[in-house]
């Protein structure tokens, strides 16, 4: 450690950003406690059991340019359980299965005009080979992506996809993320007309969590709380001070807080924040997401991921896992999620769990009439509030830095992935970079 005296951290959460925060930190020799608020570790990379193993509670895959996860897996010696296969995607629109997977499939996808087609692959390529996206910022996804490949391209293709993902709010989307996202997927293709190639980790992001959490619990200067929720970061003078949980007001004094809560939350505990900086951060909003994780007899389809455009059915995607993670070991058995993304004041996202249940069950249906209720063995439903934050037009404007105005705090949160989507790897990035700027601080 840089300084004569032990420095403390406060890390707020235990999902990949702060384990990785506090990796780093141990290592370094600072006295760090990781505080996390439910009695589990990993937060929205965290599992369920399902028949007796732990699988995630919202899928995860990996791209090819996830380097900050890959170079974490290997750092832990991890390597051989990260593997990659080639990514099966299909299309549902107009009540057929159509194959998306690769350049082929593209120019057979006849729900699209073929001009329309050869766009959508020109963009595509475009974006893989493009690396600045401030100027997108500025521009809607909608209008870009419809300039750029067709209205029945957009129609058809994106609209679904972008629904997936924010909802309601789909149509307000910067192009700057959608960009983003076309360029992180197309760079896991190998070669052009192979398909995208994604990675999965033998037992899901835990094979991660599971590692880091290990590595604090072997720290003497490491400690890793659960059912340890934050109630106020304490500052004096403008400089932080300590942090109180709701359990019993327990006081933990500190040189250092890493908050890696969402920006709500972060503002709810942190009163001594200046008020401009407060009203800044509270232009951020979040979508929740509610996810179903179906443990099912056999396969839905054989697909990885279905992208679904159809009016009578109330999701856009059916998330096979299982088709993409070969170390399951489920014997032909299929492991499912259907997701979507809304506002937590919508009533949908309080629905009972057996009536979104009985909506997947119908949805499911029609993408395979084959498909019979008494194929599914287990199911759970999960729910986050602060799963994605709206990428508007013009976001880049309100993304934070990670140092605060109190000395001492700083924060990572998906808004400052932007314009990258949400990931494991980004997560870790911002965790370890986070840590980087208290060690060069303090050394
Ligand atoms: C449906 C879905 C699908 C996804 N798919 C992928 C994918 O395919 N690939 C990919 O790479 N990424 C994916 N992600 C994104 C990925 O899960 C996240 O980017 C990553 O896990 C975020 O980690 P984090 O540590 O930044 O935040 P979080 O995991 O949210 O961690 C924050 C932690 O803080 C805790 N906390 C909150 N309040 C308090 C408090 N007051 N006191 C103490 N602790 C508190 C929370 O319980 C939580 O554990 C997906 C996410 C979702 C929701």
């Amino acid at each position: 450690m840089a300084s004569d005296q032990q420095l403390t951290v406060c890390v707020i959460g235990a999902g990949l950003s702060g384990l990785s925060a506090a990796y780093d930190l141990g290592r370094q020799g600072y006295r760090v406690v990781v505080l996390e608020s439910e009695s589990f570790i990993g937060g929205l990379a965290s599992s369920v059991e399902v028949d007796e193993r732990p699988i995630e509670r919202f899928y995860h895959f990996i791209c090819g340019d996830d380097h900050d996860l890959i170079d974490l897996v290997d750092e832990l010696g991890l390597g051989d359980k990260l593997h990659w296969e080639p990514s099966k995607t299909k299309f549902y629109y107009n009540g057929k299965l159509y194959g998306f997977g690769t350049p082929f499939d593209l120019l057979r996808f006849s729900a699209v005009p073929f001009l329309q087609r050869i766009r959508f692959g020109l963009n595509v390529i475009a974006s893989r080979y493009t690396n600045s996206w401030e100027k997108l910022d500025k521009v809607g996804a909608k209008s870009w992506l419809i300039q750029q490949i067709g209205q029945q391209a957009y129609n058809v293709i994106w609209d679904p996809l972008l629904r997936v993902k924010f909802g309601e709010y789909h149509d307000r989307v910067s192009a700057a993320w959608i960009w983003h996202r076309i360029y992180r997927v197309a760079k896991s293709r190998r070669r052009l007309w192979e398909p995208e190639y994604f990675g999965y980790l033998e037992r899901g992001s835990e094979t991660v969590i599971e590692a880091l959490a290990e590595k604090l619990r072997g720290m003497p200067n490491a400690e890793l709380r659960t059912n340890a929720r934050v109630k106020q970061i304490h500052s004096a003078n403008g400089r932080v001070t300590g942090i109180t949980l709701i359990n019993g007001d327990e006081h933990i004094p500190c040189d250092a807080v890493v908050s890696t809560v969402a920006l709500p939350v972060l503002l709810k505990v942190t009163p001594d924040l200046p008020s401009s900086y407060r009203e800044k951060l509270s232009q951020v909003d979040y979508l929740g997401v509610v996810c179903g994780l179906l443990k099912l007899k056999q396969p839905i389809t054989q697909s990885f991921w279905v992208n679904i455009n159809d009016p009578n059915i109330p999701f856009n995607g059916i998330i096979e896992y299982s088709n993409l993670n070969k170390h399951m070991n489920l014997g032909g058995k299929s492991v499912a999620y259907i997701p979507y993304y809304l506002r937590t004041s919508a009533p949908r996202y309080s629905y009972s769990d057996e009536r979104l249940m009985d909506e997947f069950i119908d949805g499911i249906h029609r993408v395979n009439p084959d498909f019979d209720p008494s194929w599914i063995e287990e199911w759970h439903i999960s729910r986050a509030p602060y799963a994605q934050a709206i990428c508007t037009v013009g976001f880049a404007d309100l993304v934070p830095d990670h140092q605060t105005p109190l000395t001492g705090l700083y924060i990572t949160d998906s808004t400052q992935f932007y314009p990258e989507d949400r990931t494991i790897s980004a997560a870790i990035r911002m965790g370890r970079r986070v840590a980087g700027m208290i060690i060069e601080k303090s050394s």
